[in-house]
């Protein structure tokens, strides 16, 4: 009798769903596991979310005003949501004490969490079974094509994991651009049609914008009340903040932009933040778009050829490849990743990638976009600043905590391998084997940011030389032995012993002056 007692309470027991705000998604598996009636979900906006880097303004808006959208359809459907706005007079400020103090009121049978994108909460979250003395139970997160095991897997006994191998399997996984077993097209990759240098004339579409509504409205009053010394500003705010709003830009996308996705994947000009990029990251990372939806819409567009087989399979690649890639990644060498710093890099970040104010027009122009917008596209991202931040030798930890700060799509799974492991080199050569530098002469070819440069990107050395010509030399001569036995630098280091000892010296000492000025 004792145990029917017990059975009989523990069904009457309610369950918490703990819903995270980049789980977004009606159909996250926690949320599948509780009973719209009578079970509990808790969503919360917190000061320990909010505070352990100094996010980006517009990336707090997005999230509070996307979470507290999403909290409402949750209710519209039947669901008991418990929302503890940031200003909510029992806000305790953790997910810990928001759910040990929900558990004290309703005494839950079990506790239901998808798993986080973050180590970090993982490793808390795993604590609090023992803590709270229920059960708590932690899902896959579905919206991933790899699971972190299927990559160890993959991981398994390679010596070094080549994203365009695992591109492939996951291919083969999803059946997109696939006829049977073979990729459409006759080739799994198109990259050498693509990535085509700057030209004149290029017109790019204009972007959908969303005029804030009333719930966003009050989030733009919380944020600039409790967020004002953040980076950025809540001005112009105008991304979607709903499903069916990131659905629109979806849709955009494909229809204008998709076209000419491949062709101009890297280029870069003055005042044009978005070019022909998707800005959809935000909204998958979030939960508002599912990676493969977006996917099949590109696959779609293909087969109804409206779009050519080089930008569709460049775009899907991105998706099921690099952000599939990055977060195995990820999984698989956290928590030591985070701490590897091959080249010994520590030089402090300087004050310009907080205000923007350095004569580097491309510079300049990259980080002023992201202080406007949070938004600066991958070559943006790779190719300048993180190009910039591993010629000078810039903190790693201060870099990776900038970019994990200033972009509204940056958590850290996805941003920790794309900083310190592929902009900064610092991860024992794991997502690249070669670091991505290069002088301004790369930055030239592929925007029209020199034109209006104070530096002659012509110039080497001397007062008004591109400081990423010396800076890039100095990185060749300084890394020498490092780079010695690595074939995909013979070339550089060949470019290298070419140049006349004098001139090397003379380099090193212009970067090394550089460099003490910041
Ligand atoms: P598009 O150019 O339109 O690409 C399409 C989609 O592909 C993106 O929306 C994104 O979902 C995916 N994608 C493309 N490249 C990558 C990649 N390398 N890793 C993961 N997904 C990718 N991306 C983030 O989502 N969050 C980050 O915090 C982040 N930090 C980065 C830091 C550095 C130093 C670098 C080099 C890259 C970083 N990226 C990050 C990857 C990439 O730059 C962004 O995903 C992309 O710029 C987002 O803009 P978009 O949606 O217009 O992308
Ligand atoms: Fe950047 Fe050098 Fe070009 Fe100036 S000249 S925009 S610093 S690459």
């Amino acid at each position: 009798p004792n145990t029917a007692l017990k059975s009989m309470r523990t069904t009457q027991m309610k369950k918490l769903c703990l819903i995270l705000g980049d789980q977004l998604d009606h159909a996250i598996t926690s949320l599948q596991k509780i009973d719209p009636q009578h079970d509990l979900i808790l969503m919360a906006e917190l000061q320990s979310e909010t505070s352990y880097v100094k996010h980006h303004q517009k990336k707090i808006l997005f999230l509070f005003s996307a979470m507290r959208h999403f909290a409402l359809e949750l209710k519209k459907k039947n669901y008991q949501v418990v929302y503890v706005d940031y200003e909510h007079n029992e806000n305790l400020g953790s997910f810990f004490q928001q759910v040990q103090w929900l558990h004290s009121k309703h005494h839950f049978a079990e506790i239901h969490i998808t798993k986080p994108g973050e180590y970090r909460l993982l490793k808390d979250f795993q604590t609090w079974q023992k803590k709270l003395g229920t059960s708590v139970i932690l899902h896959e997160d579905h919206r991933f094509i790899a699971s972190a095991e299927d990559f160890q897997q993959w991981a398994k006994n390679k010596k070094s994991l080549v994203m365009e191998f695992f591109y492939r399997e996951m291919r083969k996984k999803t059946g997109l651009l696939m006829d049977q077993d073979k990729p459409l097209g006759g080739k799994w990759n198109f990259d050498q049609q693509n990535r085509k240098k700057w030209k004149k004339g290029l017109t790019f579409p204009k972007r959908p914008i969303f005029s804030p509504d009333a719930i966003t409205q009050e989030v733009i009053t919380l944020v600039n009340k409790h967020f004002s010394d953040h980076i950025g500003t809540t001005n112009d705010f105008g991304y979607a903040v709903t499903r069916t709003d990131a659905l629109k830009v979806l849709q955009h996308f494909i229809q204008y932009i998709l076209p000419n996705f491949g062709d101009h994947q890297d280029i870069m000009q003055t005042e044009e933040p978005f070019l022909y990029h998707s800005t959809l990251s935000l909204y998958i990372n979030a939960g508002l778009l599912s990676p493969i939806e977006v996917c099949k819409h590109a696959e779609n567009a293909f087969l109804q050829a409206s779009v050519p087989i080089n930008a569709a399979e460049g775009f899907i690649r991105q998706i099921i490849g690099w952000r599939e890639y990055i977060r195995g990644v990820y999984w698989h060498f956290m928590p030591a990743y985070k701490n590897r710093n091959t080249l010994h890099a520590t030089k402090a970040l300087p004050r310009f990638y907080w205000d923007a104010q350095t004569d580097m027009q491309c510079m300049h122009q990259s980080i002023q976009q992201t202080i406007i917008h949070g938004y600066a596209h991958h070559i943006q991202r790779l190719m300048v600043t993180g190009n910039f931040a591993n010629l000078a030798g810039l903190s790693v930890q201060e870099v990776c905590d900038w970019y994990l700060a200033v972009y509204v799509d940056a958590f850290e799974w996805v941003e920790l391998p794309n900083t310190l492991g592929m902009a900064l080199h610092a991860d024992q050569a794991t997502v690249g084997t070669k670091p991505y530098i290069a002088s301004g002469a790369y930055i030239n070819r592929m925007s029209n940011y020199c034109k209006t440069c104070r530096f002659d990107i012509k110039q080497k050395k001397g007062e008004d030389a591109c400081p990423f010509n010396y800076l890039y030399w100095n990185y060749l001569i300084k890394h020498k032995k490092h780079f010695a036995k690595n074939p995909r630098m013979a070339m550089a280091y060949r470019n290298l012993a070419r140049m006349d000892i004098k001139l090397q010296e003379a380099l090193q000492k212009q970067a090394e002056q550089f460099l003490d000025t910041l």
